[in-house]
């Protein structure tokens, strides 16, 4: 299941980011996930769940985000986004358009951080 391995590198890299906010909280992740990238989305959000037991980002969300394969045709010049993966043909002439130009894409496109609601520089003090 290689689903859990690419959540559980989503974690360690949102990780070592949220480790600048000391005491902070992720509330939210955004993924940009092309069509092409061979995830099963499904799998992934349960992976997830997995992989973010016991670690700072428990009980963030995943929000996928996902982009459709476009191509560049040589023909019209131009870049047509294609309505599946099974065949890469433009969708304004049919030629062949084997130029790719989004659809692999699996990355992280923004993290929500919530601050803590004490202030940082006044923790309370017990006396
Ligand atoms: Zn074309």
């Amino acid at each position: 299941m290689h689903e859990l391995s690419i959540a559980t590198s989503i974690v360690e890299a949102v990780t070592e980011t949220a480790a600048a906010y000391p005491g902070a909280h992720v509330k939210e992740v955004r993924l940009r996930l092309g069509a092409l990238a061979s995830v099963v989305e499904d799998s992934l959000r349960f992976c997830w769940d997995l992989a973010i037991e016991d670690t700072p980002l428990a009980g963030a969300a995943l929000t996928v985000v996902t982009l459709p394969v476009v191509v560049h045709c040589d023909a019209c010049n131009a870049d047509s986004e294609l309505d599946g993966v099974q065949s890469f043909r433009c969708s304004r002439c049919g030629e062949l358009a084997s130029d790719l130009r989004q659809g692999r894409e699996l990355e992280i496109e923004s993290i929500e951080i919530e601050e803590p609601e004490s202030a940082v520089e006044q923790p309370a003090q017990e006396k």
